[in-house]
């Protein structure tokens, strides 16, 4: 089996169930090896773009919190 990016071998990579370009580092799905789409760095940047969000939108509930709490101190009548 050959990589259709760039026509390396593929090696079938048994930790992950998936056969991988030891080239260009695609991966390919073992279900679908008639037409094989090379999902794997797009899934990884998905994955990774998803955590960015997942991290960000933690630090926007966390400064909102801290400011909510800042401003139910100062303005609370000593
Ligand atoms: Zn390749």
């Amino acid at each position: 089996m050959r990589c259709p990016n760039c026509g390396a071998n593929i090696l079938f990579d048994s930790q992950n169930q998936v056969f991988k370009c030891q080239y260009c580092g695609s991966i390919y799905a073992v279900d679908e090896p008639a037409a094989p789409s090379p999902l794997g760095q797009m899934t990884a940047k998905s994955k990774r773009t998803s955590a960015i969000i997942a991290i960000s939108m933690a630090i926007v509930i966390f400064v909102t919190g801290l400011v909510a709490f800042l401003i139910m101190i100062y303005s609370s009548p000593q």
